[in-house]
C-alpha cells in the first residue's frame, strides 16, 4: 500500500510521507485486510517448501504439529457427544469476530472516515448449537482479556445447574490464552455451586476449526447489503443471521459489565510459572472447595499440576473490581469523523443522539490492536 502511495506521490509531484506516519495514519481507519477463510497454515507451507533435507530434520516438528491439530478436531467432536448427551455438561467454542463498524452504508464516504469500532465475541455452543453473541463498542470497552473473560464468565455463571465446562478456543494470547483468562476460570470455580471441572483446550495454531467461526460467515454475509447505524443495528443484522434451529442471542456489554480480571489474577495467583505458548490444554478442578490447575503441552501427555497457584494471603470477598468507571472516550480525529457524518445526515438524524452522547480525548491515540494475527504469532 505504501510503495502505491509513494508511486502516486511522485506522480503528483509531492513529498510522500514515512512508512511509519502513513502506517499509523492507515490504522486510524479502521480498515483491514481481507484474509482468506482457507489460508494455508504458515508452518504447514514452510514444511511444504523445504528441502528433503531440511524436511528431515524438521520431521518430527511437523508430525507433533499435524498430530495436535488432529486431536484438537477429536477433542472437539467428542465434547459435542458428551455434551448432547448429557444437560450438566456446557460444551462450547468461542472466537472473538474480527472489528465490525458504525456507520455502515452504501455511501462512498462512510469508506473514508473513520468509524466507530464494534466488537462481537460469538460462543457457540455443541450441545444446543445455541449462538450467543456478546457485543459492545469501543466507548464500553476495549478488545482484551478482560473483556472476553467477562463475557465467558457471565456466560458460565448465568448456567446453574452445570458440572463440568468443556470450551475450546484458539490460542490468542492477548485475549484468552493468559493469566487473565485463567484466573476467571479460577475464580468461575468458586463462585459457581455446582461447577467442579473446566476443561479449555486450544485448537493447534494455523488450524483453528471452530463452528463459530461459520456463524461469523453468517453475519458477514448477512451484513453485505444491509446498512448499520448504531451497535443495535448491528445487533439486528446479528440476530437475522440465522434463522435455524433458532435465532443468534445478541448480548450487549456495558461498561460496568466489565471486570478487571487482569489486576485481580495478580493479586491472587501465581500463574507466571506456566508455560502460555505451549499450552495446548488447561484443567481447572475443584474437589472440596479446593481448586487446582494443570496442563498439557500435547494432548496425549500426563496432565503437570500447577503448583501453590495461590498468592499470599486470603483473598478478599470484594477483590473483583470494575474494568473501567465510565464509558472510554474516542480519539479526537475519530470523533469529527463521526460528527462529520452526522452533519452532512450520512448518518440519518434519529441515531445523532447516540453519537453526540460519545466523549473524545486528545490524548487517545486510535490505534487498533492488530487484529486475529496473534493466532499466528503464538509459535512454538
Ligand atoms: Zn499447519
Amino acid at each position: 500500500m505504501h510503495k502505491l502511495y509513494k508511486s502516486k506521490c511522485s506522480e503528483l509531484n509531492v513529498h510522500p510521507v514515512s512508512f511509519e506516519k502513513y502506517r499509523r495514519v492507515f490504522r486510524s481507519y479502521n480498515l483491514g485486510f481481507h484474509k482468506p477463510k482457507k489460508d494455508q497454515c504458515k508452518k504447514c507451507l514452510k514444511y511444504t517448501n523445504m528441502t528433503e533435507d531440511e524436511k528431515k530434520t524438521h520431521e518430527q516438528a511437523h508430525h507433533e504439529h499435524m498430530l495436535r491439530k488432529k486431536l484438537a478436531r477429536e477433542a472437539r467432536d467428542e465434547d459435542k457427544e458428551i455434551a448432547k448427551n448429557n444437560s450438566a455438561v456446557l460444551s462450547f467454542n468461542f472466537d472473538l469476530e474480527a472489528v465490525l463498524t458504525t456507520p455502515k452504508g452504501p455511501t462512498g464516504q462512510i469508506f473514508y472516515l473513520r468509524k466507530l469500532a464494534i466488537y462481537n465475541l460469538t460462543i457457540y455452543n455443541l450441545g444446543n448449537q445455541d449462538g450467543i453473541c456478546y457485543l459492545w463498542d469501543e466507548t464500553q470497552g476495549k478488545r482484551g482479556s478482560n473483556e472476553i473473560s467477562s463475557c465467558i464468565y457471565n456466560y458460565i455463571i448465568n448456567q446453574p445447574n452445570i458440572t463440568e465446562v468443556r470450551m475450546m478456543s484458539d490460542g490468542c494470547g492477548g485475549q484468552q490464552k493468559n493469566s487473565h483468562f485463567a484466573a476467571m476460570c479460577l475464580k468461575l470455580l468458586t463462585d459457581h455451586t455446582k461447577l467442579r471441572t473446566i476443561d479449555h483446550r486450544f485448537f493447534e495454531s494455523g488450524h483453528t476449526e471452530m463452528e463459530c467461526d461459520s456463524l461469523h460467515s453468517k453475519i458477514e454475509q448477512k451484513s453485505k447489503y444491509v446498512p448499520g447505524y448504531s451497535p443495535e443495528g448491528w445487533a439486528q443484522i446479528i440476530r437475522s443471521a440465522r434463522t435455524h434451529p433458532r435465532p443468534f442471542e445478541v448480548r450487549y456489554m456495558m461498561f460496568d459489565d466489565i471486570f478487571d480480571f487482569k489486576s485481580f489474577g495478580t493479586r491472587n495467583y501465581k500463574l507466571n510459572q506456566i508455560p502460555w505458548q505451549q499450552v495446548c490444554w488447561l484443567q481447572y478442578v475443584k474437589t472440596d472447595d479446593v481448586v487446582t490447575m494443570s496442563y498439557k503441552k500435547n494432548f496425549g501427555d500426563e496432565f503437570q499440576r500447577v503448583n501453590s497457584i495461590k498468592s499470599r494471603g486470603r483473598p478478599k470477598k470484594d477483590d473483583l473490581k470494575k474494568a473501567y468507571d465510565e464509558q472510554l472516550p474516542i480519539a479526537i480525529a475519530k470523533y469529527k469523523d463521526l460528527q462529520k457524518m452526522c452533519n452532512d445526515l450520512t448518518i440519518p438524524k434519529n441515531y445523532h443522539n447516540f453519537y453526540n452522547s460519545i466523549k473524545a480525548d486528545k490524548i487517545i491515540r486510535d490505534n487498533l490492536p492488530e487484529t486475529n494475527e496473534s493466532e499466528d504469532s503464538d509459535e512454538r
